[in-house]
């Protein structure tokens, strides 16, 4: 099932060209008190809501695809979890580029860990990218992410990919600089999911997908996660031996290499097989950036 979410909220599964309305399902999601969790209530009773679509998705309104603003079919993970240089091309490229290796913390994944952003980074494909320091070089990276389904702790890779609720396309937008990572990709709207959650069921390997970003119809990235460097179960295994999953956390799971700047007026194409595909406008700053931080 591709279950999306748009316009004003609404949920929605995609049927050939069309998204068909399913948006009443969400009545069915469990109603929370102060202190509110910290998981996606949306995700975590992602069963119970897939019952009910199928009981009500042949009455569910249709509208064509390209009409609908989609938002990030996660509203509210609890953690962004992402790897750091999780290719072994990129990290060439890196290493070689002293535009992208001032920073000494590149390291092979293993040893240089994880990272998070910011929840508040995430946007979805038909709300686009606004530059928040457009003087500085702004990267993209097309990644595959995973969303957990359920509670992972100390998870073996063996049993990994049973934690998983489901895959989308996801941009890891950058400021570079000499900054700690969290700091340069977690702006509003530096982290791009979509076009929509496809199942864990409709994805046989996530390990074998291919995966691509044009910026204004020009390739840029294309690869394959065959060529991850810790695959999805071995990021599951080492995510959860570190800090507890819960349903909705996402994890990105590295970028091929081919990054590049972007600039405001610019459009990405990027997609990842059987995972559809998003196109994200690039925006300049809705109010000129203050000059507070200094950069050399
Ligand atoms: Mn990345």
């Amino acid at each position: 099932m591709k279950i999306c979410r748009y316009n004003d909220n609404r949920l929605g599964i995609i049927a050939g060209g069309d998204i068909v309305s399913v948006t009443p399902a969400l009545e069915l999601l469990s109603r929370h008190q102060y202190p509110l969790p910290v998981f996606d209530p949306l995700v975590t009773d992602l069963g119970r809501v897939r019952r009910h679509i199928d009981e009500i998705k042949g009455r569910g309104a249709r509208m064509p695809l390209e009409k609908a603003k989609l938002l990030s079919p996660v509203a509210n993970p609890g953690k962004i979890i992402a790897a750091p240089v999780n290719y072994q091309k990129h990290l060439e490229e890196v290493l070689g580029d002293p535009n992208l290796h001032n920073d000494v913390r590149i390291n092979h994944i293993q040893r240089a860990g994880l990272f998070l952003k910011a929840a508040s980074s995430l946007v979805g494909a038909g709300e686009g990218v606004t530059l928040r320091m457009p003087e500085r070089r702004n990267d993209h990276e097309v990644e595959l992410a995973v969303v957990l389904g359920k509670t992972a702790s100390r998870v073996h890779r063996s049993r990994a990919l049973e934690y998983v609720a489901g895959y989308c396309v996801a941009l890891d937008i950058t400021i570079r600089g000499p900054e700690e990572r969290s700091f340069r990709k977690s702006p509003d709207s530096y982290t791009v999911l979509g076009p929509w959650l496809t199942t864990a069921d409709e994805v046989k390997d996530p390990d074998g997908l291919e995966l691509q970003l044009y910026v204004n119809g020009q390739a840029r990235q294309r690869a394959n996660t065959r060529d991850l460097i810790l695959d999805v179960p071995a990021l599951i295994e080492f995510a959860s031996s570190f800090y507890t999953l819960l349903p909705g956390d996402v994890i990105i799971t590295g970028t091929p290499e081919g990054v590049g700047p972007i600039q405001a007026g610019d459009v990405l194409h990027a997609s990842v097989q059987h995972l559809g595909a998003i196109e994200v406008k690039v925006d300049a700053p809705d109010s000129p950036t203050s000059s507070a931080l200094p950069y050399p």
